[in-house]
């Protein structure tokens, strides 16, 4: 039976990694919005371009690019299966976009994992957070460090810090997700679909509540 998930938090939460084992588990596709961006951006397809602008400043997208967007990727075959929707929805428009095409596909989103940790937490782990630009592996400077300073265990590359991980665009990201996202926890609580996760703690333990909380 197909599995449908949506991961819901704040940037800096860790969802991206917690989707990537989850998915992984499950054998279904982790579809990351802010990773589709990205990497459009990088790309410089006009979507990345338009999208570009917001992202640096921490702003959302606007809902219709990332609206059809999602529904692009939904349309791929491996999506029959289920998928793992990571940072998307993220405002109730969204939210409802995604309801409607769920409707008329007598489809239903399974569960709703919702990640919470406090602000200080956030912000250190989005102030610490490094990447790999050529294989996407992440990195965190205290908790999860490559071997080599700056330098990707899997492939050898330079890591880098988002540009959306310095300090003043991360507390207007945190700022969007109360303003804009954090409507979205009362409505799926409403919906009776919504587990709360606390991912305070290690990785490995906040995988565990993930996993088991698919079991209830
Ligand atoms: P993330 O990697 O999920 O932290 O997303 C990085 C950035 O991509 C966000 O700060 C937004 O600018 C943009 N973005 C990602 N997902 C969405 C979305 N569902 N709606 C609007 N903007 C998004």
């Amino acid at each position: 039976m197909a599995l449908r998930l949506i991961f819901l938090g704040p940037p800096g939460v860790g969802k991206g990694t917690q989707a990537k084992l989850l998915a992984a588990d499950r054998e279904i596709p982790h579809i990351s919005t802010g990773d589709i961006l990205r990497a459009e951006a990088a790309a410089g397809s006009e979507l990345g371009r338009q999208a570009k602008e917001y992202m640096h400043k921490g702003e959302l997208v606007p809902d219709e690019l990332v609206v059809a967007m999602v529904a692009q990727r939904l349309a791929r075959p491996d999506c029959r299966a289920g998928y793992l929707l990571d940072g998307f929805p993220r405002t109730m428009a969204q939210a409802t976009a995604l309801e409607a095409r769920l409707a008329e596909r007598n489809e239903d989103v399974d569960r709703v994992l919702y990640f919470s940790a406090p602000d200080e937490v956030l912000v250190r782990r989005l102030s610490g957070r490094r990447t790999c630009p050529e294989c996407g592996a992440g990195y965190h400077v205290e908790a999860m460090p490559p071997e080599t300073d700056g330098v990707c265990d899997k492939c050898g590359a330079k890591l880098v810090q988002r540009k959306d991980d310095m300090p003043e665009t991360i507390k207007n990201r945190l700022e969007v997700y109360k303003a804009q996202t954090q409507a979205l926890i009362d409505h799926y609580k409403t919906a009776g679909s919504l587990i709360e996760i606390d991912a305070t703690g290690a990785v490995d333990e906040i995988a565990e509540a993930a996993r088991r909380s698919l079991e209830t």
